[in-house]
């Protein structure tokens, strides 16, 4: 089963960070970080339903403008997630701005933002119609860290130390698919349609085994119905295949608690983009900076077994000259 998903770094090693994953069956993407946004066409914007922002240091924030102006037309709105303050920094920015004459638009551009907590999110919304007064909305609480959790995956986030400040670490993962065997049905005489949907659902849902499940359908002869166990009739017709799991992690120091939360967060992701800032030559200036060095970056992913480690945010101190960075990162990853 190829994965629902693609994702691509916006703007290479060098530029501002932002990792777009675009759904491709949903014609939906998410983003994480945004950092400067322009190098995405608008198209690409206006598909954005959840941004989730690592932390506020402007290179991971300052698109914010841009998503804004570009979207504010539309009446679908966007979720936002990010760190502690949240909501007041989205609040300052967008009271930057006057807004007397949104209350004539035709649409209700919506931000919903969430602030992360230790167990909960915080939440408040934003409406055009309302000159994007802050409007409350309950908390929602976390359970195994999990920010969104939608039919097809869930997003997760994890706070990491940067300069004494939390960096959310993000993952997005892809439930596992149900595939059917189209083959198998036939043998069982059983026609395909909306029961196998049903069928799904109640084994997401995690029901027992011995739950029964009813098969009704029409022949020319009239009606018939044939009945299982859903453990029989899921062995026999379905196949569970894992589903895929894309990491993004920036803007964390490469102390040992660190290392060791990562290395448990990144574990066997498929693709985990990690930031490798500076040269291992440099380790002082990196530490002083809170960020890891491409050695430091290439080893966690190493240990935590990543099948595609991609590196970026690169200083640009050594612009624009990658190379370097580049073989540091993958000497330490491939060892
Ligand atoms: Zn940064
Ligand atoms: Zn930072």
């Amino acid at each position: 089963m190829r994965p629902i998903y693609q994702a691509e770094l916006v703007n290479g090693v060098f530029g501002d960070p932002a990792v777009y994953i675009d759904l491709k069956f949903e014609s939906r993407a998410l983003l994480f970080d945004i950092g400067d946004v322009a190098r995405l066409p608008t198209r690409k914007l206006l598909r954005l339903t959840d941004v989730f922002v690592s932390h506020t240091h402007m290179d991971h924030f300052v698109g914010f403008d841009h998503l804004l102006r570009v979207c504010l037309g539309r009446d679908t709105g966007v979720r936002m997630y990010g760190p502690q303050h949240f909501i007041d920094q989205v609040e300052h920015k967008l009271h930057a701005y006057t807004w007397n004459l949104v209350e004539n638009y035709a649409s209700d551009f919506t931000i919903v933002v969430h602030e992360l907590d230790a167990e909960r999110m915080h939440c408040a919304q934003f409406r055009s119609r309302n000159r994007f007064d802050r409007e409350p909305l309950p908390a929602i609480r976390l359970s195994d860290d999990v920010l969104l959790n939608d039919e097809q995956f869930q997003v997760r986030a994890r706070p990491f130390d940067h300069h004494g400040l939390p960096s959310y670490a993000f993952a997005f993962e892809e439930h596992t698919h149900l595939n059917v065997w189209k083959n198998r049905l036939d043998e069982l005489g059983l026609p395909s349609g909306p029961w196998l949907t049903e069928l799904k659902r109640r084994v997401r849902a995690g029901e027992p085994d011995e739950a029964s499940v009813e098969v009704t359908w029409r022949t020319r002869e009239g009606s018939r119905s044939e009945r299982f166990s859903l453990g029989e009739i899921k062995r026999r017709v379905l196949e569970a295949v894992p589903g895929q799991r894309v990491c993004y992690v920036t803007d964390v120091a490469g102390h040992e608690d660190n290392r060791r939360g990562l290395i448990s967060f990144l574990h066997e992701a498929d693709v985990a983009f990690i930031e490798a800032v500076f040269l291992e030559e440099d380790r002082e200036h990196a530490e002083r900076k809170a960020h890891l060095t491409a050695t430091q970056a290439g080893s966690i992913a190493h240990e935590a077994c990543v099948k595609t480690a991609v590196p970026f945010h690169f200083s640009t101190r050594y612009f624009p000259e990658e190379r370097a960075l580049r073989e540091e990162f993958e000497r330490s990853y491939r060892r």
